[in-house]
């Protein structure tokens, strides 16, 4: 029997009101639950934003450095449970044992990035346009946060929500996927160990509109940082739109990579493989479309095919295994089903197209590492994220053609280009409209010190992680101190010189 795990509120490990649960289970293997969650409701909602906001003042009067000491602690703990968290991982959202370790990794890098944060939290000081007279911007935090993230990323993603948010002084109602609260719970586990205060941080977990609906409507939330589908982000900037909440979105992607003539062909065979079949596809910046000029288009195909038909699929604690299982029959089913679509739509299937079965595979959620073919830019396997383990081969006619291509869907996420010329590096990067681009790199692969998000309908023009994070958790506050002991009059007493 699994072991019962609860809600965080107010410094308190309770049950949900209503007395009800739902169980995680291991997408490798469905018959073996990773525990059993309490399915939160309106009234959890409700306690937990109650408990932020009352914790907000102390936590917010806290000094800036003393926080950061705690977030710096929970990292030094995910260090230390680095292993038992990637574990966990592996069994509760699929991902290899070695993905896992990165993902934590993530985690680690981003509370010891955010906690120098402390101590800068930079403002401005500018000159004014008076004499005895100073002027300066702080920042301040914005007050209840709520934090609602995805499942693919489980422990790295939270913490690039809830890091920066404490350090920015806010406090937060934390609202994990429904596919992925056993790392949520463990991860704030740690933080209640690392000393944070009752209140600052509340974790209810459950379904989406049960639990994270009531979060976004609630009036006392200042703002949402959300992490998942783009039509769940269009519905969250909507109903935010009522109570004026600031909303932070990272939606959606269709990332593609070009690979020039001029390419080191093996170097992008590898990225390639890395790119689009890595986490099974299940990353924002996954590699889901491949351009190819026409010189190379045959050669690389043929390549890709036989390497990814090598490919080995299975349970991701096997550490013989590259690729895992899809999250869960849902995302199965609707990977099948961008198969379907793409032999209506006359694409070939170069590889893949169907579940995988047999004595280990049909225990879980797995799928054939799929390759389609003669693929047109305006077809929907071109145009939508399928999430998961399936790439469109598209061949082009020239440089001018790739980006065109490139730039044809309505998400703007990643972007990469595979060139030995430096020009042609340069040019992409202008080119290429997306919130990241690589060069002589898969989609794959962000670093927690440079600004995440994208542009179009990936996101709404925030970004993540890098020295945005702070910015995005605090309000700019304008400070004008006049010490000159009269009425100064701006716009009105400035002193004019020169002719
Ligand atoms: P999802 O949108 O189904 O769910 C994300 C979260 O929102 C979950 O916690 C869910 O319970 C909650 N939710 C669902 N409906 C809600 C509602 N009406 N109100 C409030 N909360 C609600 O996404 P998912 O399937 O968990 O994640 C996959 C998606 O996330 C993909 O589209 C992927 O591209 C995207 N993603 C984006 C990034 C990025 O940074 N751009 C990173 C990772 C994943």
């Amino acid at each position: 029997m699994a072991d019962v795990c609860k809600n965080y509120i107010g410094g308190k490990w309770v049950e949900a009101q209503g007395g009800e649960t739902f169980v995680s289970i291991n997408p490798a293997n469905k018959d073996e639950a990773v525990g059993i969650f309490q399915r939160s409701k309106t009234d959890d909602v409700v306690a937990a934003i109650d408990a932020a906001h009352a914790a907000f003042h102390a936590w917010s009067r806290t000094p800036a450095p003393g926080r950061a000491e705690i977030v710096l602690r929970v990292g030094l703990l995910l260090e230390e449970h680095k292993e038992e968290l990637a574990i966990l991982e592996t069994r509760e959202m699929g991902k290899v044992l070695d993905e896992g370790r990165g993902d934590v990794q993530e985690g680690i890098d981003m509370a010891k990035y955010i906690a120098g944060e402390g101590r800068r939290l930079f403002g401005e000081t500018v000159p004014s346009e008076l004499r005895s007279k100073f002027a300066m911007m702080v920042r301040q935090p914005l007050g209840v946060v709520g934090l609602i993230t995805p499942w693919n990323f489980p422990i790295a993603i939270p913490t690039w929500k809830i890091f920066p948010a404490l350090v920015s002084g806010n406090s937060i109602v934390f609202k994990p996927a429904e596919d992925t609260p056993a790392c949520a719970t463990k991860l704030v586990e740690l933080l209640e160990e690392a000393g944070l205060p009752g209140g600052v941080l509340n974790l209810v977990t459950g379904y989406g509109l049960e639990a994270g609906a009531p979060i976004v409507e609630d009036e006392r939330v200042r703002m949402i940082s959300f992490t998942g589908s783009s039509a769940v982000g269009r519905e969250i900037a909507a109903k935010a739109g009522r109570t004026l909440k600031k909303v932070m979105l990272e939606l959606g992607g269709k990332n593609a990579m070009i690979v020039m003539p001029d390419a080191s062909l093996d170097l992008a065979l590898e990225g390639a493989l890395w790119g689009a079949f890595g986490t099974t596809g299940q990353r924002c910046t996954a590699t889901s479309r491949i351009i190819l000029h026409e010189d190379i288009a045959d050669e690389f195909t043929g390549k890709l095919v036989e390497h990814a038909s090598k490919l080995r699929v299975g349970p991701g604690l096997d550490p013989d295994n590259e690729v895992g299982p899809l999250i869960n029959e849902k995302q199965l089913q609707t990977v099948d089903n961008y198969t379907r679509v793409a032999r209506q739509e006359g694409a070939d299937i170069l590889l893949g197209g169907h579940i995988l079965t047999g004595e280990v595979y049909n225990k879980g959620f797995f799928y054939a590492p799929t390759i389609f073919g003669n693929v047109h830019y305006r077809m929907r396997v071109a145009q939508e994220e399928i999430f998961g383990p399936s790439v469109a081969i598209m061949p082009v006619k020239s440089y001018e053609e790739s980006v065109q291509v490139a730039n044809s869907t309505q998400f703007g996420l990643s972007s990469s280009i595979y060139t030995q010329d430096v020009n042609t590096a340069f040019r992409a990067i202008q080119d290429l409209d997306a919130g990241i681009t690589y060069v002589n790199a898969p989609t794959i692969g962000a670093e927690i010190q440079l600004p995440f998000g994208g542009v179009k309908s990936t996101g709404n023009g925030h970004r993540e992680a890098g020295t945005n994070a702070v910015r995005e958790f605090t309000e700019p506050k304008a400070v004008y101190i006049d010490y000159s002991g009269k009425l100064q009059r701006a716009q009105l007493d400035v002193e004019q010189h020169g002719a």
